[in-house]
């Protein structure tokens, strides 16, 4: 395996992790404002999700959640409403 560049939106996936985390910690108000996961670096869109919106999309690791009409490289939009959509690599 040689080096992994990084991608924007695994970046992206690990601050809403934190977010995630210390919301719970600290027991905010929901919905909680994450981050958009798409390949944009320069996206600072945010998606208010409640905790549980949340860890549903995260439940598996090939998945990233973005505002709607927002990508990822090498991703497929596998669900998607007016505002939301889940990409997953494949
Ligand atoms: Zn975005």
């Amino acid at each position: 395996m040689g080096v992994r560049r990084v991608q924007a939106e695994d970046v992206f996936r690990e601050a809403n992790e934190r977010i995630g985390e210390k919301a719970r910690e600290l027991e905010l108000q929901q919905p909680i404002p994450f981050l958009c996961e798409c390949s944009n670096k320069l996206c600072f869109a945010h998606m208010l999700l409640t905790l549980e919106q949340y860890a549903e999309a995260r439940s598996d690791p090939q998945r990233y959640l973005t505002i709607a009409g927002h990508e990822v490289e090498g991703a497929i939009v596998i669900a998607k409403d007016d505002r939301f959509a889940l990409a997953e690599k494949i």
